[in-house]
């Protein structure tokens, strides 16, 4: 209840540890007012409050305001472990590991690419294989299957699907060191086998569109960006394997809890400490699953230059990746803690990393500027990218919302919406979908928080400042 919490700022909020006899630390909300009451409306607080009391948490349990409930986590949720006996739970990471955002910068503007979307559109739909299971371009031997899982996007660089540039603009250059591939099942790499370059179903899109607004403009200078600039912004994750590494890990768990003398009051929160074999083998499975999934994306990418040159012609200047960054995902970070230096293990579900200026985890040339964080909205409305700030890692351990956050259900927003007038609404608005009728009314703008809110929010807490604001032309959705 409202009653429970204690205002810190007009955009921050806590549940003092004191609201639950079994908290450890106290549940913070990044959040505007009217999205807080929002938010008070589905089980997301009682599931952030659950989060408060994994062993071995620190500091407080953060949700942004793109928040709404998630598999024992809330989605939107930041929670970090003392390392290396703190707990490791696949919930506070997701099914999706390593489900993230690309986005991809042209040197053209809009005005050059308006009449050539509809084309586009057919050309990306040719290129990049999407729906559930759609095997894509590879089938990967075991040989290659263990090469991906160890070297992530490396594996497509070294294959001539992309550059040395991209790695240097992906989060982690897209391979994660604590990687083993033989910590992935047999049926997680089945379920992988044929995924790479794939975009799925679901809320999984890649979008056409356009930098609309400039907010900083030393920042966007730093990035690359200008205004009326077509963009591309690719969101999808690890397919079938990552789910697969997820639920082999959970169903381990579970058992495992009782013998390191675990209970939680949610047993979607399964979780062993991270220094154990059961957390060790989850998390370096974990990191290869991250590993494909960033070797997904980049494929991906390699489509989305390819159909580029279908209707541009071979020679046409191909778009260029601005950034990648993940929002399911753990990871061993350092943080100061009340005046400490700690190293501690960060759950981010529906969250993303937002080092500010200077850290050495950012690519030299956005180092000056702090790290890019991409915002996708809805096929809608407005997508942001953003900077994190030097803030940013003593409030919430350097992290960011990763959306403008689902407010109905798919089924809510079936309901709800008539998916024919607004195909042709956002049509006649200069938005071009390529998706179902149900996607496009299980994925329709209002099931969607606003975004404009949700980027107010973290901006105004001091995470994050703007930079830009993209408007879509075109959205193709799993
Ligand atoms: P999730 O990672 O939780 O599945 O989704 C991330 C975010 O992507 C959602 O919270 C939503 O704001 C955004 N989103 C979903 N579909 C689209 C789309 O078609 N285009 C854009 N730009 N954003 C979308
Ligand atoms: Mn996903
Ligand atoms: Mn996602």
């Amino acid at each position: 209840r409202k009653t429970d919490i204690i205002a810190l700022s007009p955009y921050w909020w806590e549940i003092p540890a004191s609201f639950r006899a079994d908290m450890h630390v106290p549940a913070q909300i990044i959040a505007e007012e009217s999205l807080l009451d929002e938010i008070l409306d589905d089980r997301s607080l009682q599931q952030l409050v659950n989060v408060t009391t994994l062993p071995g948490i620190l500091k407080a349990a953060f949700v942004m305001p793109d928040v709404h409930e998630g598999y024992g986590f809330p989605i939107g949720g930041v929670a970090a472990t003392a390392y290396p006996n703190g707990a490791i739970s696949p919930g506070g990471i997701g099914y999706d590991i390593n489900c993230g955002v690309r986005l991809l910068r042209t040197p053209s503007p809009v005005a050059d690419i308006r009449p050539f979307v509809p084309q586009l559109v057919s050309e990306l739909n040719r290129q990049i294989p999407s729906g559930m299971g759609t095997p894509g371009r590879f089938t990967l031997s075991e040989e290659e299957m263990d090469e991906v899982l160890l070297t992530g996007a490396e594996w497509a660089v070294k294959q001539g699907y992309g550059t040395q540039e991209d790695l240097e603009f992906t989060e982690s250059h897209g391979r994660l060191p604590g990687a083993t591939p033989a910590k992935v099942s047999v049926r997680a790499r089945q379920r992988g086998r044929d995924q790479l370059g794939t975009l799925g179903s679901g809320n999984h899109f890649v979008e056409v569109g356009y930098v609309e607004e400039i907010f900083e403009a030393e920042l966007a200078a730093g990035y690359g960006l200008f205004e009326g600039q077509v963009t591309v912004l690719i969101h999808t994750g690890s397919r079938g394997l990552g789910h697969q590494v997820a639920t082999d890990a959970i169903r381990n768990m579970v058992e495992a809890m009782p013998r390191y003398g675990i209970s939680l009051p949610d047993r979607e929160l399964a979780c062993v400490p991270f220094d154990s074999p059961e957390g060790q083998e989850y998390f370096q499975a974990m990191c290869a699953a991250a590993n494909f999934a960033w070797c997904n994306r980049q494929v991906i990418a390699w489509e989305v230059r390819e159909a580029w040159k279908a209707v541009f012609g071979e020679g046409a200047a191909l778009p260029e990746l601005l950034y990648d960054v993940a929002h399911n995902i753990a990871k061993v970070e350092t943080h100061e803690i009340e005046g400490e230096t700690r190293k501690v293990i960060v759950h981010r579900k529906g969250a993303t990393r937002a080092f500010g200026p200077g850290h050495g985890e950012i690519p030299e040339a956005h180092r000056a500027c702090g790290q890019a964080v991409l915002i996708p909205g809805s096929m809608g409305t407005s997508s942001y990218v953003l900077a994190g700030t030097a803030q940013s890692s003593g409030i919430a351990f350097g992290s960011c919302c990763h959306g403008a956050g689902r407010r109905l259900s798919r089924t809510a927003a079936k309901k709800q919406v008539n998916a024919p007038v607004l195909k042709r609404e956002l049509e006649a608005a200069g938005i071009y979908l390529e998706a179902s009728y149900r996607r496009i009314a299980e994925e329709a703008p209002i099931a969607y928080k606003d975004v404009d809110l949700v980027v107010q929010s973290v901006t105004a807490a001091g995470i994050v400042k703007p930079v830009a604001r993209l408007r879509p032309l075109a959205a193709i959705k799993g």
